[in-house]
């Protein structure tokens, strides 16, 4: 049994933790700042980074959660599109982060990838095209891409990022790290010690040992699933509820002629139109296919289709938060009533505007219900204040289980600055 003292423990290093770890850290304070996964920086930008830092589940009801665990967590693997935070932060709860947004957004260089990069997209601008002559604004969408280091053919992001084109929460760690911070990758946090109403410190293994950290404050931030399980084990009540994931359909099917959306960049162009509903945009043909694959999709595929040819879209619910990870570690998770209404009419849209496109109708083949975005289960007003603050004294919460409902809309930004705006409050 080792153990270990700090002022601060922060528990996972996606943009939550590794936001708070590096604030605190260049403010002087002692973080240990501990992550159930590890770099394997071998499989970064090759599709053996599914194998070694996704973590995927279905619930018995079918719906896919995905998730990174691995220092960085989830994004490593994302997209890296940034949206503004939801209004229903600033209207409803009071939290106003406009300050940390615009901050990060300077900070980060956030904004859509230059117009040079589409002249390589012809089968996105002719999705983007059919789009707008039905009606719909397919716009383009705000990155975390460094676009002078990202290859315009290149549409890895779901892999990591071999040339660091792609920001993820692993700057931050390292930065944290730079400043004094102790990382332990490996290591998997068992419980949060509590004792009178007051926190004491944490519980972890890792693959050699035990681990007991003693610390005056902790903060929790392993994500809308690994939070209320970590509560759970902890004895701490009322987490788990509320489950949302905005669970996406990704579509795909092969042009009658022209090219398809082979080696083009996913996600640069979304209509927002409906936001709180479902949004849509356009996918590349790798990151299409490898979806069918994910959701077992692949006997519905189109038999001798052509990569090159395939074209790919996805519609991302804003999903009602009916969910539950449960005390026995599994979940639940389904379509509400209201969540098939409006994916059925998602996945209506994208489909005629592919065929719109001049994607051969009879190709087209949907993976239905891959989430990753999951939120809502130590959520503000249920298991913590405004300030983040559970009933447990010195003990927080700061990832995306705090979020009452999901915004509908890609979180990563809105994260990035709760977590400043909490780790500057915090004394
Ligand atoms: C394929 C994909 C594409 C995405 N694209 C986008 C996008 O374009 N834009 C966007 O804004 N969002 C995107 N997202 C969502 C976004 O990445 C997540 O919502 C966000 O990273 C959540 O941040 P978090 O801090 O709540 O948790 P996470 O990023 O999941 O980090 C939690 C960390 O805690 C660790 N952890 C869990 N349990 C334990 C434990 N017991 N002990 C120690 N550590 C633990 C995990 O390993 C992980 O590193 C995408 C997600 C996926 C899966």
């Amino acid at each position: 049994m080792r153990i270990m003292e700090t002022d601060i423990v922060v528990i996972g290093t996606g943009p939550g933790g590794a936001t708070v770890a590096r604030e605190l850290a260049k403010r002087g304070k002692g973080v240990v700042l501990l992550e159930k996964g590890k770099a394997r920086d071998w499989s970064v930008g090759t599709p053996l980074a599914y194998a070694a830092m996704y973590d995927i589940r279905r619930s018995k009801q079918g719906i896919l959660v995905r998730r990174g665990i691995t220092p960085g967590g989830s994004t490593m693997i994302y997209s890296g599109n940034a949206y503004d935070p939801p209004a229903f932060l600033k209207e409803d709860l009071g939290i106003d982060l406009d300050a940390e947004v615009l901050e990060t957004r300077k900070e980060l260089g956030i904004r859509p990838v230059p117009e040079s990069f589409y002249r390589h997209h012809p089968g996105t601008r002719r999705l983007v095209e059919a789009a707008g002559e039905m009606g719909h604004a397919m716009k383009p969408q705000a990155r975390f891409i460094d676009a002078s280091l990202c290859d315009p053919h290149c549409d890895k992001c779901l892999f990591g990022c071999k040339k660091a084109a792609k920001w993820t929460a692993r700057s931050y760690v390292d930065e944290a790290v730079a400043h004094g911070t102790r990382l332990v990758t490996g290591c998997d946090v068992r419980g949060i010690i509590h004792s009178r109403g007051r926190v004491e410190g944490v519980q972890a293994e890792t693959a050699k040992d035990a681990i007991t950290i003693r610390a005056d404050r902790v903060v929790l931030a392993a994500g809308g699933m690994g939070t209320p399980e970590i509560l759970h084990r902890s004895g701490i009540k009322g987490a788990g509820t509320h489950f949302f994931t905005d669970p996406m359909s990704v579509l795909v099917g092969e042009m009658k002629e022209g090219p398809g959306t082979f080696r083009e960049i996913t996600y640069t162009f979304a209509d927002e139109s409906r936001k709180g509903e479902f949004v849509f945009g356009n996918v590349g043909a790798v990151n299409a296919f490898v979806a069918q694959i994910a959701a077992k999709n692949i006997s519905a595929f189109p038999r001798g289709a052509r990569m090159t040819k395939l074209a790919g879209m996805f519609v991302k619910l804003c999903d009602e938060p009916s969910g539950e990870i449960r005390k026995d570690g599994s979940f639940h998770k389904a379509f509400t009533p209201r969540d098939e209404h409006l994916m059925a009419q998602g996945i209506a849209a994208a489909k005629a505007v592919m065929i719109k496109a001049g994607v051969r109708p009879d190709t087209i083949t949907v993976a239905k219900g891959i989430g990753g975005h999951p939120g809502g289960t130590a959520a503000i007003g249920r298991v913590v204040g405004t300030d983040l603050a559970t009933d447990i004294e010195n003990l927080y919460i700061c990832d995306n289980s705090v979020m009452p409902v999901s915004g509908g809309i890609p979180p990563v930004l809105t994260l990035i600055a709760l977590a400043k705006q909490f780790a500057r409050g915090l004394r």
